[in-house]
């Protein structure tokens, strides 16, 4: 890529000063270093994205529904992974009564005692403000339609406790994020 990199910058130069000297091919100087500028711009871009192999990130999709339910009560992970989640609400039902999140505790935080402040915490998306020591990461709240990607590492190996903390939906919208070695 630095190869094709230095030979865009030389044949810019030359362009250049091609430019300066016969200004009346200036047009079509102009469309060759486009297609140049293009071609250095798609090379970085798959440089890039093979460079930072992808493999040490998992992608989890979960969905909540109207019936008020997870489609997964069990999420497992390495330890060390990045997790890039998404929470898709694929129900209809607005985010004032059917509300879905994606909470994940840290480890010995219990999901009822959680989700019993939790429902104190309206005005910030019933996630309460002095819980940072409680919460490894979570969602947005979101209503039928609507989704959210979070990326964070995975904690240290052990079993966590994942929820939804919309008020009463903790009790059957909850599951077990497992980190595993
Ligand atoms: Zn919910």
């Amino acid at each position: 890529m630095k190869v094709l990199h230095k030979f865009v910058l030389i044949f810019a130069a030359v362009a250049l000063v091609a430019c300066g000297d016969k200004k009346k091919d200036e047009n079509s100087q102009e469309e060759e270093f486009t297609i140049g500028d293009t071609q250095s711009g798609n090379t970085s871009k798959t440089a890039e994205s093979s460079d930072s192999s992808d493999e040490n990130v998992v992608e989890i999709t979960i969905e909540g529904n109207d019936q008020m339910r997870f489609n997964k009560d069990e999420i497992k992970v390495k330890a060390g992974q990045t997790v890039r989640i998404t929470l898709k609400h694929v129900g209809s039902m607005a985010k004032e009564v059917m509300g879905h999140n994606w909470v994940l505790l840290t480890q010995g935080t219990e999901v009822s005692a959680f989700g019993q402040k939790a429902v104190r915490a309206k005005e910030n998306d019933y996630i309460p403000e002095d819980s940072s020591d409680e919460i490894i990461a979570h969602t947005k709240m979101l209503g039928g339609g609507e989704s959210d990607t979070i990326e964070f590492e995975a904690p240290e190996a052990g079993t966590y406790n994942f929820l939804c903390s919309f008020p009463g939906h903790y009790s059957v919208m909850k599951g077990k994020f497992i980190v595993e070695e």
